[in-house]
């Protein structure tokens, strides 16, 4: 269900369809989840790794659009934010939800690249001034330790005490809650501590996967190709091919933060690679 579309997209002259400021509400039991759309636009066939001319003239439409987005997740008397984006439109779709981010509970971070860890924080200052952020202790330690990046050592240090790390798990284990409700699963290769975190409501569940994959179109169906962003492309499409058995055999729906609006949707095998149904 598309519940809004901001001013964003009334500046842009969009009517319909996704655009950066555009909220998508899905509903899993007794939670929401809301895909916050950061940017969309034109998509770059050049990260493609290993892709040679016939494949990209077989799977990728001419105009393919790329998109970065964040989920938010309510109820249970809980706020919890599925990465921050870039750090921009996400504030404005949060206002747009009446949520403010001193009521955001706990930040999840899939990974440490930019357009995830934007918005933790500006000018030594936390933007999300009481939430806990969590994220996996490999992927903490090499962006802060092993292979030091001052964006990602800048985002974490306001929040001090409030980083909670763990270490992901491999789908099927019994599963530790991060927070009630919030699972991780290893989804390494695309960084070196990637996590998909499995959201649960009753029986519902949902498996928000962060960058597992960054172009729809030739990636269900031909999981094995990687992209340039991804650390280990060995390791990425391994990763790839394993949870999406795993969300296809148990019937799991997905959420990532490049699919393409509303970001959500159901995998099945069958044919070539995976198919894909998006939420309507
Ligand atoms: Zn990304």
């Amino acid at each position: 269900m598309k519940i809004l579309c901001m001013f964003v997209c009334i500046a842009a002259g969009v009517e319909a369809g996704f655009a950066a400021g555009t909220v998508y509400l899905y509903r899993l039991g007794a939670l929401e989840v809301y895909t916050l759309v950061e940017t969309t636009g034109p998509g770059r066939s050049q990260i493609l790794a290993g892709a040679d001319e016939a494949l990209l003239k077989r799977y990728l439409p001419a105009d393919f659009k790329s998109e970065i987005n964040a989920f938010l997740v309510r109820g249970g008397g809980r706020t919890v934010l599925v990465d921050t984006g870039l750090g921009g439109a996400i504030f404005d779709n949060l206002k747009e939800l009446g949520v403010s981010p001193a009521a955001v509970d706990a930040v999840l971070i899939t990974h440490m690249h930019g357009d995830h860890i934007g918005g933790l924080a500006k000018d030594g200052k936390a933007l999300f001034p009481n939430a806990l952020v969590y994220l996996s202790a490999a992927e903490r330690d090499y962006w802060t330790k092993t292979s030091v990046n001052a964006a990602a050592v800048a985002a974490l240090a306001p929040y001090g005490n409030r980083v909670r790390t763990f270490v992901p798990e491999e789908p099927g284990a019994a599963l530790t809650e991060l927070v009630p409700g919030f699972t991780a699963l290893a989804a390494y290769g695309h960084t070196p501590g990637h996590t998909a975190f499995l959201v649960s409501s009753g029986s519902a569940r949902l498996l928000i996967w962060g960058d597992l994959m960054h172009v729809q179109s030739v990636q269900f169906p031909r999981p094995d190709i990687s992209v340039t962003y991804d650390m280990d492309p060995a390791a990425a499409a391994e990763t790839r091919k394993k949870i999406l058995d795993y969300v296809a055999k148990n019937r799991i729906p997905v959420a990532g933060m490049h699919l393409l609006y509303p970001a959500i949707g159901t995998v099945r095998a069958g044919g070539e690679g995976y198919g894909w149904t998006a939420e309507k």
